[in-house]
């Protein structure tokens, strides 16, 4: 069994949506061994800062929110899918390459995971190509980019999506990863009420075994 660590790594100066301050993470500690007998830590962290999954609450109002997500959403096969090649955007155009069916969990790589693009004109999936994926039933979407879009009125894409009830998975890192079927394992932390929430995703790729 070979496990795909497709996380990012949590830290001050870590990659974060358009280099907004605001999405740092800061860690205090509030005890060590000399002011204390244990050592603790208070983070403080956007929900949206590194690897994330976006519940419906955070663009519709009435949209669900993460502590009622169906875990069996995130802990499934999923399909990633090679999109290195592909400029600017991902649109209707470069999914209808691909063998994408009702119930699948997809994850698109880009050449976001190979340059350092994630803060700034990172590849995106387009109107077009979420209208496509939702009208395809898939369950759930992840992308190597902090956000699924960037500069979108309305935020067309999020909104098409999670209107769906498909989930999002932003903030992966699948340099390592090839185009294949895995088992995804991508569960968030349990907040009641919150609109998204930090994940450690991980991909699984079992080996065949001579018996
Ligand atoms: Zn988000």
């Amino acid at each position: 069994m070979k496990i795909y660590d497709i996380s990012m790594s949590v830290f001050y100066d870590m990659p974060v949506y358009k280099k907004k301050a605001a999405k740092r993470p800061v860690l205090n500690v509030e005890s060590d061994f000399i002011s204390g007998a244990v050592y603790e830590t208070k983070l403080e962290m956007n929900m949206h800062t590194g690897t994330h999954i976006d519940a419906p609450l955070h663009m519709l109002e009435d949209g669900y929110t993460i502590d009622k997500l169906d875990l069996k959403k995130v802990i499934t096969t999923c399909k990633v899918f090679d999109f290195k090649h592909v400029e600017g955007k991902i649109s209707q155009e470069h999914l209808e390459e691909k063998n994408i069916s009702a119930g699948d969990f997809i994850i698109l790589k880009t050449k976001n995971s190979y340059e350092d693009i994630l803060e700034g004109e990172f590849i995106y999936l387009d109107k077009q190509g979420a209208e496509y994926l939702r009208n395809k039933k898939i369950i759930g979407v992840g992308i190597d980019a902090l956000g699924i879009e960037r500069a979108q009125p309305n935020h067309e894409t999020h909104t098409l999506l999670l209107g769906e009830g498909i989930v999002i998975l932003e903030g992966l890192r699948l340099k390592e990863v090839e185009e294949a079927e895995y088992l995804l394992v991508a569960a968030p932390i349990n907040v009641v009420g919150a609109e998204a929430a930090p994940v450690r995703a991980v991909l699984i790729k079992q080996q065949a075994v001579p018996l």
